[in-house]
């Protein structure tokens, strides 16, 4: 029998940099597991396991994990999908957690989305909503036909806290501080494959191009199917 080999990858990228639709259309054209940690935590929480109702608390008070409790959970998760290609969305956030990782297996490619801290403020500041109707306007997609107003009511509009200018900065600045060292340390071992760009359709067709020669057998079944 031949063993095909697995791809291990990482995708990293900022809130609002579009790791979602990233990954997204990397798990359906090469078929990927997708294993996101934000994504086990809140399943965890749902089910209020021994985790989540611990991952809760750090959470609500926008802490990470400690990396012992995030290791745990996420190698044990990777521990039944070793004969699969897989992309870790949300994890490593930390450099021992990285190290962690590596002791149990080895990490391939890492997959940076380098997306300039300015667009993506524009992004997630687009958002405006009418409070008394929950109207959501996006300033760039669906704009209120005057500028500040809601279109029926004409009452002013508001972002919410998650959506002003200051509190997006502090979340890109945390982002910024936490992965670099996590960046850095994957680029040290030469496994850290930068894409940059402003918006995610032009960014994705290198990351495509990129996994074709890293996944050739997947990608040539896809050739035959619409992007
Ligand atoms: P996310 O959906 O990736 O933003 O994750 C939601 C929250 O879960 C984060 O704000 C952290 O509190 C926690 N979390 C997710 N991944 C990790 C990780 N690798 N290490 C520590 N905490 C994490």
């Amino acid at each position: 029998m031949v063993v095909r080999p697995v791809l291990r990858a990482v995708i990293m990228g900022p809130p609002g940099s579009g790791k979602g639709t990233i990954s997204a259309r990397i798990v359906k054209h090469f078929g990927m597991k997708h294993l996101s940690s934000g994504d086990l935590l809140r399943d965890n929480m749902q089910k209020k396991t021994e985790v989540g109702i611990l991952a809760k608390s750090y959470i609500d008070q926008g802490r990470l994990i400690p990396d012992d409790i995030m290791t745990r959970l996420m190698l044990n998760e990777l521990k039944g999908l070793d004969r699969y290609n897989w992309l870790l969305d949300g994890f490593p956030r930390t450099v021992a957690q990285a190290e962690a990782l590596d002791k149990q297996c080895q990490i391939d490619t890492v997959i940076d989305l380098d997306v300039p801290f300015e667009t993506i403020k524009c992004r997630l500041t687009a958002r405006w909503i009418h409070p008394a109707s929950g109207r959501v306007y996006n300033l760039e997609f669906s704009p209120p036909k005057v500028q500040g107003t809601d279109d029926i009511t004409g009452e002013p509009l508001v972002q919410r806290d998650d959506d002003k200018p200051e509190t997006v900065t502090k979340r890109l600045q945390a982002y910024d501080a936490q992965t670099k060292p996590v960046l850095e340390y994957y680029r040290k071992k030469g496994l850290l494959k930068s894409f940059s760009g402003t918006e995610t359709n032009n960014i994705w067709p290198h990351i495509y191009t990129f996994l074709q020669t890293k996944l050739p057998d997947v990608s040539l079944k896809d050739a035959a199917t619409p992007r």
